[in-house]
């Protein structure tokens, strides 16, 4: 198997594609030939790692991560996701029972696994370098704790994120340094492009990204798909939408096979896809804060990968946004409704359930507890904990604050500060 960029066909590698991250055109990668897998294929599996170890068989195949595959699935994606009846035909795919409680733990681990089984190989340590505006650093930082061979450097704006993520992302120490910039996302996010093309810090450290747009994060949630595609055939699948990962994921385990119906995303006010759906014009508005920060995108970077086909994007696929308003009252409804407390992304699929017919599984994507400020008064009771976040809210902090400046991140990268 193959991979390319969405913009020009040059064959690579998988393990090419997962150390590079985003292709030298610019593009993003994508499997250069779909495979075509048969149900049958799946019999006898259970659980997650074991249906990712068939579906991703074909894409890991002639690699040099192939020999590896078994492990990287039992090791990375050996997470329950209950599929949970919320009516008659309605579940709710439960995606956050990770160390991070979001879904965002999937494609996290299985990347931070394949990266450091590429690495042992080098002799030069990889730095792994992210910004991050809560939810992805959380889940990056859990993944590459302790991981031989490789270092995460992760900036976050300084007291722009909510106490339970900032808990998570600055109480690790080992080869997870954070950084507290003195910024918003966006000038966390310049800093680090900025790292990428700067000649001192390339010369200091072997540079590579874990962000959203890696292919080793879409390829391993097309398993949980699968896993719950396999137990719910022909249902519809909502996905609460920010920068399309899940939903391309989605997408894709539908194209080679797996019996998944309409995809309905699910947006926060930020409706740029419910727009261009309306349309067929992508007219991005500029991004706006919401109850579900971790979907505050307004141009979602995984898009170039279901347009570059060329075929109808929108064929099966449709888009529904919803206001905090609506997310308010969804997450206040859902305990009477439904019998479960629900997080404000996941809140978004709710209200997008009403807008079909048939049967539907709603892909959770966090667990409610880290929003309790948002969600507990509105269900007007105190979200329990789960046990994996527990365990990490009880880890010690330090916090590294550090200037927006591009010759201070230096010092960092160099072990000057
Ligand atoms: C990241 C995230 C999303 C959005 O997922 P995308 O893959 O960016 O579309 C939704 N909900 C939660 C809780 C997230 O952390």
């Amino acid at each position: 198997m193959h991979y390319r960029s969405t913009r020009t066909d040059t064959p690579v590698s998988l393990a090419e594609a997962l150390s590079r991250g985003l292709a030298p055109d610019g593009g993003l990668y994508v499997p250069a030939v779909f495979p075509s897998l048969d149900v049958g294929a799946f019999a006898g599996c259970e659980g997650v790692a074991a249906v990712a170890e068939v579906l991703l068989a074909p894409f890991f195949a002639g690699d040099r991560l192939e020999p590896h595959l078994s492990a990287i699935c039992r090791e990375a994606l050996d997470l329950p996701v209950p599929v949970r009846p919320l009516d008659a035909d309605t579940w709710s795919m439960e995606l956050f029972h990770g160390p991070s409680a979001a879904f965002k733990d999937f494609g996290a681990r299985f990347l931070a696994s394949c990266l450091s089984r590429l690495q042992a190989n080098e002799d030069r340590p990889l730095t792994i370098l992210v910004a991050t505006s809560g939810d992805t650093g959380g889940a990056v930082a859990a993944a590459f704790h302790g991981k031989p061979g490789v270092e995460v450097v992760i900036l976050y704006p300084k007291g722009r994120v909510s106490e339970r993520q900032a808990h998570q992302l600055t109480c690790w120490g080992g080869n997870i340094r954070t950084l507290a910039i003195e910024g918003d996302f966006d000038a966390c996010q310049a800093l680090v492009k900025q790292a990428f093309v700067d000649d001192e810090c390339r010369r200091l450290r072997r540079l590579s990204s874990a962000n959203s747009i890696n292919i080793g994060r879409l390829l391993p949630q097309m398993a949980y798909h699968a896993h719950t595609a396999l137990q719910v055939p022909g249902a519809t699948f909502i996905v609460p939408t920010g920068n399309l990962g899940n939903a391309v994921a989605a997408v894709w385990a539908r194209r080679v096979g797996l019996p998944i119906g309409d995809i309905l995303l699910a947006t926060n006010a930020n409706d740029t896809l419910p727009r261009f759906e309306a349309t067929g014009v992508l007219d991005p508005h500029p991004t706006q804060s919401t109850l579900a920060n971790a979907m505050d995108v307004s141009v979602p970077s995984n898009l170039e990968r279901l347009t570059w086909s060329g075929e109808d994007v929108w064929v099966g696929l449709s888009a529904v946004s919803s206001s905090d308003a609506i997310l308010r009252s969804e997450v206040a409804a859902a305990p009477e409704r439904y019998g479960v407390v629900v997080c404000p992304h996941t809140a978004a699929g709710l209200h997008a359930r009403a807008q079909v017919e048939g049967p539907a599984v709603i892909a959770a994507t966090a667990h409610p507890s880290k929003f309790d400020t948002i969600v507990e008064p509105l269900v007007g009771r105190e979200v329990p904990v789960p046990p994996a976040l527990a365990a990490l809210l009880q880890r010690p902090t330090s916090e590294t604050v550090l200037p927006a400046e591009l010759d201070a991140l230096r010092d960092v990268l160099a072990d000057r500060r």
